[in-house]
């Protein structure tokens, strides 16, 4: 493949567009997921491509609540399946997590694809392929879940996820942690737990303070998730793209 120089300025944002269309190539990541990619990067570059102390705060409250969770499933799509594949199967196996594909535009070829490429990079078992199941409220296929997957889920991972669906989530009462650059972007102000920060530094940020959280008490997790404020994160996310601080080197 292509190789991107580590110290290029643009190290991570290179690599992510590099994986976007290798994803597109393997059949993974869809020709709109290229899109939501080009406005997640110009979120990154507005915030700093940095995880700001908010983000930080709000992976570990996705931790706590992970970890307290019943039954928590991470919802995988084509985009991040091709960016953070390894680190998304690695969080569901610290927090005893399922992992299920679920599709904005819904294919039996992308499913099977994104399935595949997920056992490739370890994953034991991936759900998403029987759709058995429905959230209420939405159309057709764009409800289509598993049963015993998002459908019997309490706490949902839902990364990139579409405003619609992050509702009508939220409606069948799944508490969700959602993973999404735009801080107005209605699927974030949404969740019970948002993470204004990329996927690639999220997803792994979250695995770390699950690993740190994993022997706390019941009492303690509580604590992490109550002393957490979604709405305070949002804030703190737009006010830093309004003070522009850019990316650190100027480019
Ligand atoms: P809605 O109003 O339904 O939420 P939207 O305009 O946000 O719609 P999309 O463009 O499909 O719809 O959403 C893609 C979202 O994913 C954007 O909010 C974008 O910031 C976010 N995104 C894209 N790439 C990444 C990434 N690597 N990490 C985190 N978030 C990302
Ligand atoms: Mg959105």
């Amino acid at each position: 493949g292509t190789e991107i120089p580590e110290d290029h300025p643009r190290y991570a944002s290179l690599l992510t567009r590099h994986r976007i269309e290798a994803g597109v190539e393997k059949g993974i990541t869809s020709k709109q997921g290229l899109i939501a990619q080009g406005r997640g990067e110009a979120f990154d570059y507005l915030l700093g491509e940095r995880t700001l102390p908010s983000a930080d705060a709000a992976a570990r409250a996705a931790a706590a609540t992970l970890l307290a969770a019943d039954h928590p499933v991470f919802s995988v799509n084509g985009n991040v399946a091709a960016l953070v594949p390894e680190e998304t199967v690695e969080l569901a196996r610290v927090v005893d997590a399922d992992l299920e594909v679920n599709l904005f535009n819904r294919t039996e070829e992308r499913m099977e694809a994104i399935a595949d490429h997920l056992r490739e990079h370890g994953a034991a078992e991936v759900k998403g392929l029987t759709g058995d199941g429905e959230i209420p409220g939405l159309k057709h296929a764009r409800g289509t879940v598993d049963a015993d997957g998002i459908g019997a889920a309490d706490v949902v991972v839902v990364p990139l996820e579409d405003g619609d669906r992050a509702e009508a989530l939220a409606a069948a009462n799944k508490t969700e942690v959602v993973i999404d650059l735009n801080p107005g972007s209605r699927s974030p102000r949404t969740a019970a737990v948002p993470i204004i920060d990329n996927v690639l530094r999220a997803v792994p940020n979250v695995t770390a303070h699950a690993r740190d959280l994993a022997d706390a008490p019941p009492a303690e997790l509580r604590a992490v998730v109550d002393d957490f404020d979604p709405d305070a994160a949002l804030e703190a996310a737009e006010r830093a793209i309004r003070e522009g601080s850019f990316a650190a080197d100027g480019t």
